[in-house]
């Protein structure tokens, strides 16, 4: 049986971060929404051009587009074992919809954990995040530097910092979160599927504390 994996927890919290790491000891893909939107509107497709406004704004591309994204990039070859979701879904109706889509391929959602942070911490690890721009690796010009300014440790690549990590359209960002997103903690403590994870601590304590709660995968 395939294992999903859905990161929970406002931009900032660190689900980027930890998916690349719980992706490298669980073998599983990384699907991350935002950087699929991104890719297609630096690849100028359809998708990308009517996703653009909406992440240049901070609000979130809708739900159709969004989950028919996601719906097809789970249906790849490379997520037969499982996949570990980031920021997917964001909307009820968006996790309503990953319920029908993962029964197709006879799975479910088996674990969400909730990287909790408090608020006031979220406004600087975004503004000062800093993106590869090769494969979305993520460094933070304080908390985890890269060894050299503006290079990607691991592909040499520029790093850049996105335009919606600027001040404003982080606070818009957050806003949106706690209106659409957050209302998701009860959707999923609800089903057993939660579990909480402090997400304020450094980079690898949390780390330590989300693998020794996932599940096996085979
Ligand atoms: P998200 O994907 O939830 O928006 P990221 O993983 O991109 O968040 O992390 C946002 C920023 O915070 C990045 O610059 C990252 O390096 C930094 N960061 C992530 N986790 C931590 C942590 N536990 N402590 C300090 N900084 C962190
Ligand atoms: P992220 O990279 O997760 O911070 O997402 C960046 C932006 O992409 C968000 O601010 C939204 O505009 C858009 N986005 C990412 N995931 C979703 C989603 N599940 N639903 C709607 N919009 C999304």
């Amino acid at each position: 049986m395939p294992v999903y994996i859905v990161l929970l927890g406002a931009p900032g919290a660190g689900k980027g971060t930890q998916a690349a790491a719980i992706c490298e000891h669980l073998d599983l893909p990384h699907i991350s929404s935002g950087n699929i939107f991104r890719e297609n509107i630096n690849n100028r497709t359809d998708l990308g051009k009517t996703a653009k406004s909406f992440l240049d704004s901070g609000d979130l591309a809708p739900d159709n587009i969004t989950i028919a994204m996601i719906r097809e990039r789970l249906s790849r070859e490379d997520c037969s074992r499982g996949a570990v979701l980031d920021g997917f879904p964001r909307t009820p109706t968006q996790a309503l919809a990953l319920d029908e889509i993962l029964s197709e391929f006879q799975g479910k959602v088996d674990v969400v954990p909730f990287i909790e942070v408090e608020e006031n911490l979220l406004i600087a690890r975004l503004t000062g995040r800093w993106t590869c721009r090769a494969k979305g690796h993520i460094f933070h010009e304080i908390n985890n530097p890269p060894q050299e300014p503006g290079i990607c440790d691991f592909d040499g690549s520029e790093l850049f910092q996105r335009e919606d990590d600027e001040a404003e359209t982080v606070a818009k960002r957050i806003r949106v979160y706690l209106e659409q997103t957050k209302p998701l903690i009860d959707f999923f403590d609800d089903k057993g599927l939660l579990k909480v994870i402090e997400g304020s601590q450094p980079i690898r304590q949390v780390t330590a504390e989300l693998l020794s709660i996932l599940p096996k995968v085979s």
